[in-house]
């Protein structure tokens, strides 16, 4: 039983009609990931470290390591239900902390080490941890912030040989401990963990997944990745706190049994990220799109390096159309599918060139598995093809879709409505469209739309037109009060080095703005910055924008 969808058997239409989620009673993660394999002595995890080690865990290994820790959180006084903080970069205690935590029944929590003492304060304390495993990174500020997070008694540290006092070393906590451990009672839809959101748009926001979450991964995995067949090395330079590295490549690729290389990498490097693909024969890479576009500046890739690659996925952003072009050109027709999905709700929507022909610009179709329309958010209704209203999933059985905002009962509440035919829709608070074709098509997050002169407009889409000229590195849209047109367009444009950020840049953004798009959608405003304000997952933060503009 592997819940996997077939690209084989009579293509994408017939995948969704057939696709029923059959995950077994008494579901655990680390089951799934550890224990149900016929080989278990194959490699799960291809550690690289910069200084060159390399070291090989098969899942038998991690699942002797896991439990020894499971053990020494029972030992420590961690029980069912109780939250976990895991600080940790690309390294085997990442995965080790949440497969024990899951054994047990706990909730993980991952954090990333980019956090600084605010932001991990904030989810600290809102989570009411009682552990946290940290890097040995960010011990400083978990020092930081120890004072003030009460239910935090306990703090285990990775890779550090002499921590201070009240820390105790991770390893050691390991090695001393049993290598067995009987999984505890639990169901698809006991909780697992808590992910926080980005924070694009407000402070952010814990969503509780049960232990289904990654099961529910599976299909879109199949589909972005486009395999029928399973012989692949996984990698992908995202950080391992966030669903897209955790849930759309490390737990679907070992439900798989396929093994996952896994490199801490400070600050993203393009030349590193072809020399591991090169050395580990990966296949299947999930990029975001600023990584991508750094790849992008490398110079004859497939010439320099001996690269393996079948297929790369993308998204929690809009993809640019460059980065197809790139693809075809530059990697030999290397197939980029675009995904679309959020920490409440992932994966949704996704391409697969296997299925249907990718259209530059869409995020793809609907994942078999997922019942995902576009619907009034008042009423729930659906909307006609073409018309734009918010994307939503329906709960109802879909392990992927969260269950609730971490002590936030009005946010949850808030995020569903029940439609005319009885069907509950979670609303991702996203505006898009689906076409004739059932091609879906992101609009702007609900929050971020400008309407200036009664027209509405995406901030995303300025954005990629802006980013096509060559000398903008970044950019930032935002609408800007005005008198007598509601809001003014407004871009905030980080230039490449050496650009001359005269009028006559301007100019010609305006112009390819106009030309691109549309005569109403062009920046009236626009500001050269040095900086972006960021998410760790390197989006643009609008909000930040909005209120600087308000100061
Ligand atoms: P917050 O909810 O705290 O404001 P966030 O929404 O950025 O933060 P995530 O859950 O990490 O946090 O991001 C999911 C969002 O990213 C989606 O709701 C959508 O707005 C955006 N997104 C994801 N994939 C795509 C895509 N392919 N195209 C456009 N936008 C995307
Ligand atoms: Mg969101």
């Amino acid at each position: 039983m592997t819940w996997h969808i077939s690209l084989d058997d009579g293509g994408y239409e017939q995948a969704r009609e057939s696709f029923q989620w059959d995950l077994p009673e008494g579901y655990n993660i680390a089951w799934d990931m550890l224990r149900k394999h016929e080989d278990p002595e194959q490699p799960a995890l291809k550690q690289a470290y910069p200084d060159g080690r390399r070291e090989t865990y098969s899942f038998a290994e991690l699942d002797r390591l896991s439990n020894q820790f499971a053990n020494a959180l029972t030992e420590r006084g961690v029980s069912r239900g109780d939250r976990v903080g895991i600080i940790v970069p690309q390294k085997p205690a990442n995965p080790i902390a949440h497969l024990a935590c899951w054994k047990l029944g706990a909730i993980s929590l991952p954090l990333s080490v980019l956090f600084g003492p605010d932001a991990l304060q904030y989810r600290l304390r809102d989570s009411e941890a009682n552990v946290v495993v940290a890097d040995e990174s960010v011990l400083g500020a978990v020092r930081e912030v120890r004072e003030e997070c009460p239910d935090l008694t306990q703090v285990i540290a990775v890779d550090e040989e002499n921590p201070e006092e009240g820390v105790e070393r991770f390893e050691g906590v390991c090695a001393g401990h049993e290598a067995s451990f009987e999984i505890a009672d639990t169901e698809a839809e006991t909780p697992a963990i808590i992910i926080y959101t980005s924070g694009s748009t407000g402070p952010p926001k814990g969503v509780l997944h049960g232990h289904g979450l990654w099961a529910g991964h599976c299909p879109a995995f199949s589909m972005y990745f486009e395999h029928s067949v399973f012989e692949s090395v996984y990698w992908t330079p995202a950080d391992w706190a966030w669903i897209g590295a955790l849930g759309d490549v490390v737990f679907p690729a070992w439900h798989y049994g396929q093994p996952v290389v896994s490199y801490p990498m400070e600050g993203f490097d393009a030349e590193t990220a072809f020399e591991l693909c090169e050395e580990f024969d990966v296949t299947d890479t999930f990029l975001p799109p600023t990584a991508i576009r750094m790849m992008m500046t490398v110079d004859d890739p497939t010439e320099r390096y001996d690269l393996s690659l079948d297929a790369i996925c993308s998204g929690g952003e809009p993809l640019t159309p460059e980065i197809l072009d790139w693809a075809e050109e530059q990697l030999d027709g290397v197939a980029v599918n675009e995904l679309y999905g959020q920490t409440e709700a992932n994966l949704l929507v996704a391409n697969c060139r296997e299925w249907f022909p990718a259209q530059a610009g869409s995020m793809g179709k609907p994942v078999p598995g997922h019942e995902v329309a576009v619907v009034d958010q008042e009423t729930g209704e659906r909307v006609p093809d073409g018309a734009v209203g918010m994307i939503a999933v329906a709960r109802d059985g879909d392990p992927v879709v969260f269950q609730e905002y971490w002590n936030e009962p009005e946010k949850t509440a808030a995020a569903s409505v029940t439609g005319p035919d009885g069907t509950e829709w979670h609303l991702t608070e996203d505006l898009g469209y689906r076409d004739e074709d059932g091609y879906y098509w992101f609009k702007a997050r609900d929050d971020d739309v400008i309407i200036t002169s009664g027209y509405r407009v995406g901030p995303g889409e300025v954005e990629s037109a802006i980013l096509e000229h060559p000398e903008i590195e970044q950019a930032g849209v935002i609408g800007v009060d005005h008198e007598t047109r509601g809001e003014i367009i407004k871009a905030f444009l980080k230039p490449v080095d050496g650009a001359s950020e005269g009028e006559s840049l301007r100019e010609e953004i305006r112009h390819l703005v106009r030309e691109r798009l549309a005569e109403y959608e062009y920046p009236r405003e626009i500001e050269f910055v040095d900086e972006l304000p960021t998410t760790t997952t390197g989006k643009i933060q609008r909000r930040k924008l909005r209120a600087r503009e308000h100061e």
